[in-house]
């Protein structure tokens, strides 16, 4: 394996994730943020992470040890011009995004690979502000990232045979299952999950059922682990709008146009578990 050395960029959510599943497979990681507070913040979480897996016995002292002498931190982006790959997981913003691949490209060694963890932002859109399409690969782990199992490894029109075989190389070693799909508006997991859960909002608009009874007839009937509603209630009804709007836009077809009911909740606030109060209410 010629990748030794990962850089991760952004220590949210999915960023701290990515660096933990990273350095507990041994890769060396360097772990990127625009502050201090945020950087720390990212480890803290990977460190709670890791002391709970110790409590219930599923890890050793020494384990974590080593996981976190794999690790280190920092808010500049200079330090990441050695990494062997970089993963971003920053704002789901095309334009932020395009800013930091710009300066990537000018920092980092010619033959270093470039992943982004994006849901719904083209690949082959990204790649192009880069002079390594050929070297950029969409990389989506999902949410949270120590437990689930898929990557969708995501081919943009120039990403090389080379970088997609290393990638899913690279995420078995993290433990996970790659699967490869190739780029358009949402890929394969939010084109298809997004829909649906847009479907379930119609329904309940327009009184086909109520929220509870149409998630027990998609968790009873076609065995899904948690309702359609309650699941956008987890996302947010804000991600789901942005998703929706993706790919309508995208796909230029009215079959994805956002349900009314949808739009309406984000406009009023009400976000999902995140504000409280979604499709259910969380405040009780
Ligand atoms: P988040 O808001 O939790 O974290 C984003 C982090 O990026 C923040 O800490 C922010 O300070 C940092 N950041 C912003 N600009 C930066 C820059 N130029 N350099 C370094 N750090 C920077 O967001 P998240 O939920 O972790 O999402 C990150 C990416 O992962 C997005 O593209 C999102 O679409 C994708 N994603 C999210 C999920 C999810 O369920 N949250 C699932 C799959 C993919």
């Amino acid at each position: 394996m010629i990748i030794k050395k990962i850089g991760v960029v952004g220590a949210g959510q999915m960023g701290h994730g990515i660096a933990l599943v990273a350095a507990k497979a041994g890769f060396s990681v360097i772990l990127r943020d625009i502050k201090d507070e945020f950087v720390k913040n990212g480890i803290s979480h990977i460190e709670r992470f890791l002391d709970k897996s110790i409590e219930k016995g599923k890890m050793k002292p020494e384990e974590k040890n080593e996981i976190i002498s794999n690790l280190k931190g920092t808010t500049n982006l200079n330090d990441l011009k050695e990494m062997d790959l970089i993963i971003e997981a920053i704002f789901e913003n095309i334009k932020i995004k395009k800013e930091l691949f710009k300066e990537l490209d000018k920092i980092c060694n010619k033959d270093t690979y470039f992943a982004s963890n994006t849901s719904t932002i083209p690949i082959t859109d990204l790649a192009s502000v880069t002079n390594r399409p050929e070297k950029f690969i969409g990389m989506h782990f999902m949410n949270p990232v120590p437990l689930m199992k898929l990557v969708e490894v995501i081919r943009g029109l120039r990403t090389s045979d080379k970088t997609s075989y290393l990638i899913k190389e690279i995420s078995e070693k993290m433990g996970k299952i790659p699967v490869e799909v190739n780029d358009g508006p949402g890929f394969v997991s939010n084109r298809v999950l997004i829909p649906m859960i847009n479907e379930a909002v119609y329904c309940l608009m327009d009184g086909t059922g109520t929220a509870e009874n149409i998630d027990n007839v998609m968790k009873l009937g076609m065995n899904h682990p948690m309702g359609p509603l309650a699941l956008a209630d987890l996302i947010g009804l804000d991600v789901c709008l942005d998703i929706m709007n993706v790919l309508y836009e995208g796909f230029n077809d009215s079959k994805y146009r956002p349900c009314p009911l949808l739009k309406k909740m984000v406009q009023g606030g009400y976000l999902g578990r995140k504000a409280g109060k979604g499709f259910y209410d969380y405040t009780k």
